[in-house]
């Protein structure tokens, strides 16, 4: 057995979102079978890919390496290397750029048996779309805020999307583009979901009145616990996250209600190395590596196996009222593809 820590040797790529981390073959043989080689697209925080792909490298005796981008950024390098895959499996991101690159045929079909402990309200979804795609974890939508930004500026915190738009938020929102960021289109869905597409798009053009920036990721909480800005809408897990680490800010779920997504797991069409890709999509949604994200990289998001502890610092899915979000709607690729274009003309064609 070779020294672990020795042998693991991540490079970082000059692209701040993107990281590719090698590791070399590591001897576990507790699975002798299972060897080869392993490409993860990840659209998870940098450190759960690294953790969760030097755990399956390990237990799995296999040559590893992840490369960590947004949901719609890994959604179109798939479909730009529909000819060439150049990775086998895409983990985590947000569900529905997942349903999307199945409609768009860029993943193979595997339905692992570790289905049956998804949580069983979304049973009906695995019936209907789980020969493509594996749940592995729920998010809620929410509003971050930074408490001492919004006090010095004399702001009173929001209780609702609709507190957003009064002018005292100017140039004080940021939220992700939905054309790159998975959170960015749940937070467009949860406003479809919630009022209709008209009310949801005239809120979202007022909005843009107080929007400072449009970022990257939802993951990109970082100017919101500086307070660069004094408003973030992401998941609530990541402003837990930021408090966690001493910033002043906070969570708070929208007082319309609160819309979410699903983290979701796909093997990629042409998958040069399918087996372990079918090893890794049962490995990720098994208890050990669902434990990963809040046991070794502060990231709060709800196992969606049942058998897998969740966080003490996460949000009870019994007591969270979560809107009732048509997955197979907003995952479809033309309904998706016309949202987004939606959004780009009328929000982001005004900036
Ligand atoms: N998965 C997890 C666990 C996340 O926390 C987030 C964003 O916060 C996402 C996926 C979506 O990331 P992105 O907005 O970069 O697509």
């Amino acid at each position: 057995m070779t020294n672990l820590s020795k042998n693991y040797s991540p490079l970082k790529t000059s692209l701040k979102t993107t990281a590719l981390c090698l590791l070399p073959m590591l001897f576990y043989t507790h699975n002798a079978q299972a060897e080869g080689k392993l490409t993860v697209y990840c659209s998870v925080q940098n450190v759960t890919c690294e953790k969760v792909t030097k755990r399956f490298a390990e237990k799995y005796n296999v040559d590893a390496q992840f490369v960590r981008n947004s949901t719609g950024t890994v959604l179109g390098k798939i479909k730009a290397e529909k000819e060439n895959p150049q990775a086998d499996v895409w983990f985590g991101g947000t569900f529905e750029p997942h349903l999307q690159a199945a409609d768009q045929g860029l993943l193979a079909t595997y339905r692992s048996p570790l289905q049956k402990n998804i949580m069983p309200q979304f049973k009906k979804l695995m019936d209907e779309r789980g020969d493509y795609t594996s749940i592995i974890y729920l998010m809620e939508v929410a509003i971050g805020v930074n408490t001492e930004k919004l006090k010095q500026l004399n702001i009173p915190e929001p209780k609702c999307f609709a507190d957003l738009l009064k002018p005292e938020f100017k140039n004080q929102i940021q939220y992700a583009d939905p054309r790159v960021s998975g959170t960015g289109y749940s937070f467009l869905t949860t406003l479809v979901q919630l009022w209709g597409e008209e009310k949801a798009f005239d809120y979202l053009k007022k909005l843009n009145a107080n929007v400072a920036q449009y970022s990257k990721s939802g993951l990109a909480t970082g100017n919101l616990a500086t307070g660069e800005v004094g408003v973030d809408i992401a998941f609530m897990h990541g402003y837990v996250r930021e408090k966690d680490k001493g910033a002043l800010v906070k969570g708070i779920l929208p007082c319309e209600g609160v819309g979410y997504t699903l983290g979701s797991v796909s093997i990629i069409k042409g998958a040069r190395n399918l087996e372990n890709a079918k090893h890794f999509v049962d490995f990720v949604l098994d208890t050990e590596a669902q434990e990963i994200p809040w046991r070794e990289s502060d990231s709060y998001q709800i196992p969606a196996n049942i058998h897998a502890k969740a966080s003490p610092k996460a949000s009870d899915p019994s007591k969270l009222k979560l809107l009732d979000i048509d997955f197979i709607r907003f995952g479809a690729d033309a309904e998706s593809k016309r949202l987004i274009e939606r959004w780009v003309e009328t929000v982001k064609g005004e900036k």
